[in-house]
């Protein structure tokens, strides 16, 4: 099984052709669906076959009610904190006609997740293979979650994506597996190794260079997300296992919304681990994953299924 502890928001999207400036009102096409690294990644690992417990806090709203609606369709063992004062997690996104964004999170919940409600939760995760964790709840929980999980021999994925959890606070000493992207190895270099590269600065760089930048950060296995250039793994090497890296190039599809592309990877990667799998074929199974994914609308939406990835990549 996969445990996962992390956020569900609801997604309101409205596509225009251009922002607003400030003070103005405009007409867009309005959308809305479940979001949040912590569900997205939930949902996508449920669809590729894992048992999933998810670990969240909701409101007590009406998107609370979706929410665990939404949970019970996909599957999911879903152990919710309610927190009656506050509202569900939501995201408010502005997406114009050249598919740049504008998001604000209201975390609302998600950031009122508490270390006690992850205690009362620990046989869950206690009897996981794999936990994966994300930027997007309460610290604390999160790192409590990686404690409980590191003590019980459980692989702990740290996924640091954002919005809640400053890359300072990263609890990366209780990591096995740290799978940023590129922005997000950026900032947690100058926040963690006080290094100051620009996220664009790392496409020209070699494997060794890259390699050698992993390894100033805590976590002994690496796996960088670099979008439509693919995955770059280092392994600092533990115990008889040498150290090494590894670039995985992406799959050649054409992307249509690539919003949960790192969230489709992420559970690629928990699932294939939590099978057994050795670390490069669970990176070559996540690219996969992640490449069916990009080819539909929608975050979880577009999570594929075991079978669709089994047909489509004949693995
Ligand atoms: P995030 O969504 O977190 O920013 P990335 O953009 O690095 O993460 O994407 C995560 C993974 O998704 C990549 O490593 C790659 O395997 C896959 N991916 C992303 N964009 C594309 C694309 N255009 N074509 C194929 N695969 C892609």
């Amino acid at each position: 099984p996969v445990a996962v502890v992390g956020s569900f928001n609801q997604d309101f999207v409205w596509h225009v052709e251009r922002f607003n400036a400030p003070g103005e009102t405009q007409l867009g096409r309005f959308d809305t669906g479940p979001g949040g690294k912590g569900s997205n990644q939930a949902i996508a690992c449920a669809r590729l076959g894992a048992p999933t417990r998810f670990v969240a806090a909701l409101g007590d709203d009406a998107i609370a009610a979706q929410a665990r609606a939404l949970f019970d369709a996909e599957g999911i063992d879903a152990r919710i904190e309610t927190h009656a004062q506050a509202m569900s997690g939501s995201a408010a996104i502005l997406i114009d006609a050249s598919a740049q964004n504008m998001i604000v999170v209201g975390a609302g919940a998600n950031a009122l997740l508490s270390s006690a409600h992850v205690e009362a939760e620990r046989a869950a995760i206690e009897s996981a293979a794999v936990l994966l964790t994300q930027h997007e709840v309460n610290p604390d929980a999160t790192r409590r979650a990686l404690e409980i999980a590191g003590a019980a021999g459980v692989l702990r994925i740290h996924n640091p994506a954002p919005t809640v959890v400053p890359a300072a606070a990263a609890p990366l000493d209780q990591v096995d597996v740290l799978t940023p992207n590129e922005s997000e190895f950026a900032d947690l270099l100058r926040a963690h190794a006080g290094l100051s590269l620009a996220a664009d600065g790392l496409h020209a760089l070699g494997d060794d260079d890259l390699h050698a930048l992993c390894l100033r950060l805590p976590p002994p296995r690496i796996v960088l997300t670099l979008g439509a250039r693919g995955a770059f793994v280092s392994d600092a090497g533990t115990g008889d296992a040498p150290a090494g890296r590894l670039r995985v190039p992406a799959r050649p599809v054409v992307a249509r919304d690539t919003t949960g592309a790192g969230d489709a990877f992420n559970a690629g990667l928990a699932v294939a681990l939590a099978e057994g799998q050795p670390l490069d074929h669970a990176v070559h199974f996540a690219t996969r994953v992640a490449a069916l994914q990009v080819q539909r609308e929608g975050a979880a939406r577009g999570m594929p299924s075991r079978s669709e990835v089994e047909r489509e990549w004949g693995i």
